[in-house]
């Protein structure tokens, strides 16, 4: 075992850099040579790389993104891009490749682990949580707390004015991201896309607590069930009430990256190292149950990662 090659694909979270710095440095503290791709599968077929070592990953952990750049990349979901990403292993001498991004990252990594003899890990991170195999990805908590952040100066609006505010965060297709942020912000309603809903139960909670003297609200919905706006239309024309809609957006997907959000990082990188060096890979690196894992890359990638209902529900006991 001689050469760590490292790539950041996907959607940047934060805690990426804080990735890299503990790969790069537990890969030197075992005598290995570390190099990185730049932007994502692309440097990774073009042979864009860049060579890593302890002094050049310092000053970065408390960075958001990713110093190695990242995009999308379409020729990887070709033969022929994943052909060429094997050849550009094999031409640098790359002994294992960690990947650091989400689950379309993930089946990039499976996918090309069928071209290469090289050992490959991932080490998931994404703000939408939504990877199969850990209960946490690197950059989830980062983004909780900055929309919750965002939500804490929502509310007092929405107090002041009498208000009904419903806030869209991200989570592409997947309401981890809404769930976690509903629950800790105290939201009266949290819409995720896994769980249907039912326009006239939001009415009905909304007079119900005007009712009750709650006379704001804030509605917290993933991005991934889409028409916030006509909701916002239809809660007005309903409702009593005057509703606002506020998209957080794009301040979720950065900022320095929380201590558990760097915690996670170095732990992963630990565990993706250890396997590297007993000749173990095509793993994911996870936390279970507070404790460090790793599945099958197969297994992380065919299988869907189940939202708990159960917290849905203590939001709601929450909520009354
Ligand atoms: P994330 O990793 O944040 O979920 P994407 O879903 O965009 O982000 O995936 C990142 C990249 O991984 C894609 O741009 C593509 O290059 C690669 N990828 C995704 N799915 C596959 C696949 N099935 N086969 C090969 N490459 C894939």
């Amino acid at each position: 075992m001689k050469k760590l090659a490292i790539v950041t694909s996907g959607g940047d979270a934060p805690g990426m850099n804080a990735a890299i710095r503990a790969l790069t440095r537990l890969a030197a503290w075992n005598g290995l040579k570390v190099i990185g791709f730049r932007r994502g599968w692309e440097g990774v077929i073009n042979n864009d790389r860049v060579e890593l070592d302890p002094r050049r990953v310092g000053g970065i952990l408390h960075l958001g993104g990713t110093i190695l750049r990242t995009i999308r990349c379409e020729e990887f979901k070709t033969e022929e891009g994943l052909r060429k990403a094997a050849e550009t292993l094999a031409e640098n001498d790359v002994d294992a490749l960690v990947v650091i991004g989400g689950d379309g990252s993930a089946r990039g990594a499976y996918a090309l682990s069928k071209h290469t003899d090289a050992l490959i890990v991932v080490l998931p991170a994404s703000i939408d949580n939504d990877v199969y195999g850990t209960d946490e990805t690197i950059g989830f908590d980062t983004a909780v707390n900055t929309a919750l952040n965002e939500i804490n100066k929502i509310r007092d609006t929405a107090v002041s004015h009498e208000r009904t505010f419903i806030v869209e965060v991200m989570g592409r297709k997947r309401g981890f991201l809404a769930l976690t942020v509903g629950l800790t912000a105290g939201a009266e309603i949290i819409l995720v896309p896994e769980v249907r809903y039912d326009r006239e139960k939001i009415y009905e909670t909304l007079r119900r607590n005007a009712a009750k003297g709650k006379r704001s609200s804030i509605i917290v919905a993933a991005e991934g069930i889409g028409e916030t706006r006509k909701l916002a239309e239809d809660i007005e024309k309903n409702v009593k009430t005057e509703v606002r809609l506020s998209v957080l957006g794009y301040v979720q997907r950065g900022g320095s990256p929380t201590a558990r959000s760097r915690l996670l990082a170095s732990l992963f990188a630990e565990k993706a190292i250890e396997l590297i060096l007993d000749g173990i890979g095509n793993k994911l690196i996870g936390i279970q149950k507070d404790e460090i894992t790793s599945i099958s890359l197969q297994e992380a990638c065919t299988k869907e990662k189940p939202l708990d209902p159960k917290l849905l529900e203590l939001a709601e006991k929450l909520a009354i």
